[in-house]
């Protein structure tokens, strides 16, 4: 438990670091979009050596945009608007996108056991964290396997809080992400959260697909976990608070301070 505390205080640190860069550097972002959009539009027609240039400039400020909101996410500074939503009904919503995004050597396997409590979430972030999560298990199964995608209803009750540092008792939806992949060892499953930290070659990876996905479930009052094992895959469990508002804008939660993994 200290460990899971000293590293909890680590991407603590991390985030408030990273969350000051990437606001700043999001705001000098959109004046560089803005005077790039207004250049473009006024281009004069016979110009197209200028009009690739423009182009391709707008191209990489938007990857770099991509990027800084990745990085805003993890460190929690991101605006949510959270909502009621059915995890069933967004999953299954997502299978074509699963299924282009994964190519053919991969099955997808969606399993909803019965229904499933509403959650309080951010609907777009959440389909970008879980098509994050399945992006890193298609990288882990070159050769082909099988991604799974399971919800079910489930209470984190004491026993899980102290196994943990402060994950609040309740009610939460489970969403486990699993894959057949190359799993990972202990010293790559220790570091996976932190933001830049990647296994894989320059220009494939960020490193910041799991941060994000980290800071965008704790900013939600949830809950992340991952169990991986080297030649036997991966497996990802995202527990998501119960919905319990009314109508209307959600009640912000409580804080949660999350461990990056078991
Ligand atoms: P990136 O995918 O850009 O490397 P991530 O933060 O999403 O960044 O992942 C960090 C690292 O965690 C990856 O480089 C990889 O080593 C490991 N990883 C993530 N997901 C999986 C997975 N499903 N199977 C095996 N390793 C994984």
């Amino acid at each position: 438990a200290e460990e899971a505390l000293r590293q909890s205080h680590k991407m603590e640190t991390v985030g408030q670091l990273t969350g000051g860069v990437a606001h700043d550097f999001n705001n000098l972002l959109q004046i560089v979009t803005g005077n790039l959009d207004i250049l473009q539009r006024n281009l004069p027609g016979d110009q197209p050596r200028l009009a690739r240039a423009a182009g391709a400039a707008m191209n990489g400020a938007q990857r770099a945009a991509v990027l800084t909101q990745r990085l805003l996410a993890f460190s929690r500074r991101q605006p949510l608007v959270p909502e009621r939503v059915d995890p069933d009904r967004l999953i299954v919503g997502m299978s074509d996108l699963l299924h282009r995004s994964l190519g053919e050597t991969i099955e997808v396997e969606i399993v909803q056991a019965g229904r499933v409590w509403p959650v309080e979430v951010d609907a777009n972030q959440l389909e970008n964290a879980l098509l994050n999560l399945a992006i890193n298990a298609r990288d882990a199964m070159p050769g082909g396997g099988k991604l799974t995608i399971e919800t079910a209803n489930t209470h984190l009750d004491s026993h899980y809080t102290a196994r943990d540092v402060e994950v609040t008792p309740g009610q939460y939806v489970l969403i486990s992400v699993s894959d057949t992949g190359i799993g990972m060892d202990a010293e790559t499953l220790a570091h996976v959260f932190e933001p830049f930290f990647t296994t894989k070659e320059v220009g494939r990876g960020t490193g910041l697909g799991l941060s994000m996905v980290y800071g965008f479930i704790k900013q939600s009052g949830g809950h992340v976990r991952i169990y991986s094992e080297p030649d036997h895959g991966t497996s990802v469990k995202i527990y998501l608070p119960r919905f319990r508002g009314t109508t209307g804008t959600a009640a912000p939660q409580a804080p949660v301070e999350l461990v990056p993994q078991g």
